[in-house]
């Protein structure tokens, strides 16, 4: 098989608790699940096209987009990141159209075990993809808000307890422990009370999303890959965790690669 296209992050879903995976590049819907074990050979043709005005940039900025579009999108905007910092009630949103449609929306507050506990917020449309996306082997949503501000505010209160971000090398090498995320849970809401009174967060059903990745062999040692410094990355698929092909040689994050031109061939 030989494709080539702009490569995007993989799009991921759920089936019988395996994580699944799919890359698309142009035409070309690759299950990515099936080439574990293979030998594949991965070339940068040096072109990186902005993901949303399709302009030939030089570097990608805010994974894909060229200089401009990073500086103009909503998506784009700090805000994304640190959703507690949310100024659309400052008519200051750069598109107040898609804010509205994007962060005025349902949202989830979850813990997640991804390299140890951490608490996170999303979409409510991004279950589970999100958690596939950051390698979690355990998920369990707590509460829900009705705009993403909130679901920042409650987040950035929880970080006073517990950890927000994921330990990627860790988590590459499969260092991480079952945790009782209920547990956690149950410690945590008590803490928070007023928080939930005042922004009317909902608790949800209790379900313990449990995942696994499609892996024959963890890393022992992280070797990052990237285009940027070797054009062509060819190896031997050994798995695929959160955004990671996981290769003989080393480790590639698809995603840091959004709006690369690639060439790809599967022996
Ligand atoms: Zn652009």
């Amino acid at each position: 098989m030989r494709v080539n296209g702009l490569v995007q992050k993989m799009h991921t879903s759920l089936k019988d608790g395996i994580a699944q995976y799919f890359l698309k590049m142009n035409d070309h819907e690759i299950n990515m699940n099936d080439l574990i074990g293979k030998n594949i050979s991965l070339t940068f043709t040096n072109n990186i096209l902005c993901s949303n005005c399709g302009q030939y940039t030089k570097k990608s900025y805010s994974q894909g987009h060229c200089y401009l579009c990073s500086q103009q999108l909503a998506s784009c905007d700090l805000c994304i990141m640190k959703p507690e910092t949310c100024h659309f009630h400052l008519g200051t949103c750069r598109e107040p159209e898609w804010g509205e449609n994007n962060c005025f929306t349902p949202h989830i507050i979850y813990l997640a075990n991804s390299s140890g506990a951490k608490v996170g917020i999303t979409r409510m449309t991004n279950v589970p993809s999100r958690w596939i996306d950051q390698g979690a082997i355990q998920a369990l949503p707590i509460l829900q808000v009705d705009s993403r501000i909130k679901s920042g505010m409650i987040e950035s209160s929880l970080k006073q307890y517990i950890n927000d971000k994921t330990n990627w090398r860790q988590m590459l090498k499969n260092e991480v422990d079952l945790i009782d995320l209920s547990k956690i849970r149950d410690e945590l809401i008590p803490k928070i009370a007023d928080l939930i009174e005042n922004t009317s967060a909902e608790m949800v059903d209790s379900v313990n999303y449990d995942i696994s990745y499609p892996v024959i062999e963890y890393p022992t040692k992280i070797v990052s890959l990237n285009f940027d410094k070797t054009p062509n990355i060819e190896g031997i698929v050994k798995g695929i965790k959160g955004q990671y092909l996981i290769l003989d040689i080393g480790v590639l994050n698809i995603r840091k690669f959004s709006s690369y031109e690639l060439e790809m061939a599967v022996n």
